[in-house]
């Protein structure tokens, strides 16, 4: 994780930093301008919704060098500390639009985002539309058990999170035993 932390305060988020220094490719004008916009009272792990302006197609609009752009793919490129590459988008893990959190952001071609989309309508149960984090004490032991047979059994962190209306970082985190440690 690279460019956007959080700051502490008792244990509650009051900020979004960026560090050590905002990405060469952007402007630190800019950078705090958009940092303003982002609602990160969820924690590090929850969606960040956009608080500034909303485009008709639901993306949160932010400025680069005065010119509109993307507020979640200006995010993901204050994360990647690069532009995205040519011809590539920022895709959201979390299905809300408005969620600027990179880390439920990545990179991804146009393919990329209709297979997701696709994978999104398909899952079961239905995914979390709202776009709200699922928190991980929301699944059960035996869901905890089934994430884990099925990541083993081959299947991708990608989907296995979209069919338990999870974040990736969740799924990560029961597999490798950061999460759920008491569960076998
Ligand atoms: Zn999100």
């Amino acid at each position: 994780m690279s460019g956007l932390a959080v700051f502490e305060l008792d244990g509650r988020p009051f900020g979004v930093v960026y560090q050590p220094l905002p990405p060469a490719h952007l402007d630190p004008v800019d950078v705090a301008r958009f940092a303003k916009r982002v609602d990160i009272s969820g924690g590090l792990y929850a969606c960040w919704p956009w608080t500034g302006p909303v485009g008709l197609n639901g993306y949160g609009r932010t400025q680069r060098d005065r010119h509109p752009m993307l507020a979640h793919r200006f995010s993901l490129e204050i994360d990647l500390r690069r532009p995205l590459a040519p011809g590539m988008l920022a895709c959201h893990h979390c299905d809300n639009r408005v969620c600027v959190n990179p880390r439920h952001l990545y990179e991804g071609s146009a393919f990329d985002n209709a297979r997701d989309a696709k994978a999104r309508r398909r899952a079961v149960p239905p995914p979390h539309l709202r776009g709200e984090e699922v928190a991980t004490s929301k699944l059960t032991a035996d869901q905890v058990r089934e994430i884990r047979v099925l990541i083993a059994e081959g299947r991708s962190v990608n989907s296995t999170a979209i069919r338990f209306g999870v974040s990736r970082l969740t799924i990560d985190r029961i597999v490798d035993g950061r999460a759920w440690k008491h569960v076998r």
